[in-house]
């Protein structure tokens, strides 16, 4: 499917941004989009797209060049995952993932563990997750058991992890563990750690079976005895919890691109299919009914996408209420997905709820969008949290 017309959305950004997204949306079209279904239904990480990526040079987009990287910015990194969310969502979700995991390192590694870790994540040639979530600390990390007890210049970690992007196909995970059970804050307890997967101790116990994002492995980890040196720590003890959410001020904007990729995806595959589908004699795109709910959807999709805009400019600008932004852009987009695919498949009538056509990939792909890097609910919270304090 491709996109007709001038390139949405375009005047707020540079050449380079245009170009660049130009150039994703290209790969995406002509060699995600022919893979999505497939990828959906075998449920494997997709080896190959992950290979396609690092040789297009798409994983160095948030990188410095000094790492390999191109050096750009927030705002760059959310077209590529729209672009590749609006083929596939899965493949917006590799970019997304990567660039999360990476950032505890660029927030608090040193200039030696930058240097060690993030060229290969870069290059594509290595990849990251974040492991933060447990069975009993999914919103509340104050939940979190995993512990990591010093043993001279090593750590200790004992425990698991739940529900982790791409650990089982990983090379690092970075592991949030309580390194200081005392400390009188519980957001002190914590430290993030980075995790070399191949060592003796860590195990992925369980890959999920899961509604949408097939092709992205989901994983319960376990720890046991697992040996990981101090140099490994990103920050210092007990910085990790405040790592973390500094973390999701950059990334969740990468979940409100794939929400905003998997709404444009699913208005353009409802406006061609309504031009073509013919019922009552003509095309149904002439019933005023069909032509209302396409309208809601663009406009849904259009604001919701100006909105991330704006809230990467602000982000990168470091204007201050980067947590807000960031979780009113997921918000809103991770709402606006799930409405506007829903509406696509209704657009379909009954050929949308079965898998010759792709919206009932993008329905299920889009309801994640309201969950993870922290629910709606949370989202809520942090807006009313900051709206409240100002007042
Ligand atoms: C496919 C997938 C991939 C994921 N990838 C990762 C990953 O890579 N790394 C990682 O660390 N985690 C990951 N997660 C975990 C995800 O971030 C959590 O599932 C999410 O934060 C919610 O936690 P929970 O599932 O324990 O729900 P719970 O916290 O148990 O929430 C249950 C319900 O209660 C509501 N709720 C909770 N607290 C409040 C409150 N204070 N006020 C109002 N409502 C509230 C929630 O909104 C939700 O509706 C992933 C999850 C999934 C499903």
């Amino acid at each position: 499917m491709t996109q007709s017309g001038p390139i949405l959305g375009s005047t707020r950004l540079t050449e380079e941004q245009v170009l660049l997204r130009e150039a994703v949306r290209v790969l995406a079209d002509e060699r995600v989009a022919p893979r999505a279904a497939a990828i959906d239904r075998d449920g494997v990480f997709p080896e190959d797209v992950r290979q396609l990526l690092a040789e297009h040079d798409v994983f160095a987009i948030p990188f410095a060049e000094r790492h390999g990287g191109l050096g750009a910015d927030l705002l760059t990194l959310i077209l590529a995952i729209e672009q590749l969310s609006r083929a596939c969502a899965t493949t917006g979700l590799i970019l997304a993932v990567q660039a999360l995991g990476a950032i505890p390192i660029q927030l608090a590694g040193t200039e030696e563990q930058q240097d060690r870790w993030l060229p290969g994540l870069a290059s594509g040639e290595k990849l990251i997750a974040f492991g933060l979530t447990e069975p009993d600390a999914g919103s509340d990390p104050s939940g979190i058991r995993t512990k990591a007890v010093r043993d001279g210049d090593e750590y200790v970690i004992d425990g698991g992890k739940r529900f982790i992007s791409h650990a089982s196909v990983a090379d690092y995970v970075v592991v949030f563990a309580v390194t200081n059970p005392e400390a009188e804050k519980p957001s002190r307890r914590l430290s993030a750690i980075l995790v070399e997967t191949d060592r003796p101790g860590f195990k992925v116990a369980r890959i999920e079976h899961k509604m949408g994002l097939r092709g992205s492995p989901t994983s319960e980890l376990a720890f046991d005895g697992l040996r990981v040196p101090v140099a490994n720590r990103l920050g210092a003890e007990g910085q990790g919890f405040a790592i973390a959410m500094q973390t999701f001020e950059r990334s969740r904007p990468g979940i409100a691109a794939q929400a905003v990729g998997i709404a444009q995806g699913a208005l353009e595959a409802a406006a061609a299919y309504a031009n073509q589908r013919r019922q009552f004699g003509r095309p149904i795109a002439e019933l005023q009914m069909i032509q209302a709910l396409l309208a809601d959807m663009d406009a849904a999709t259009e604001a919701a996408r100006h909105l991330l805009y704006t809230a990467c400019e602000e982000i990168e600008a470091g204007n201050g209420d980067a947590a807000r932004w960031a979780a009113i852009a997921k918000l809103v987009a991770g709402d606006t997905a799930m409405r506007v695919a829903t509406d696509a498949v209704q657009v379909f009538g009954g050929y949308g709820y079965i898998d010759e056509y792709p919206v009932e990939r993008m329905m299920r792909d889009a309801k994640i969008t309201q969950l993870y890097e922290g629910t709606q609910q949370i989202q809520r919270l942090i807006v009313a949290r900051s709206l409240l304090a100002r007042s």
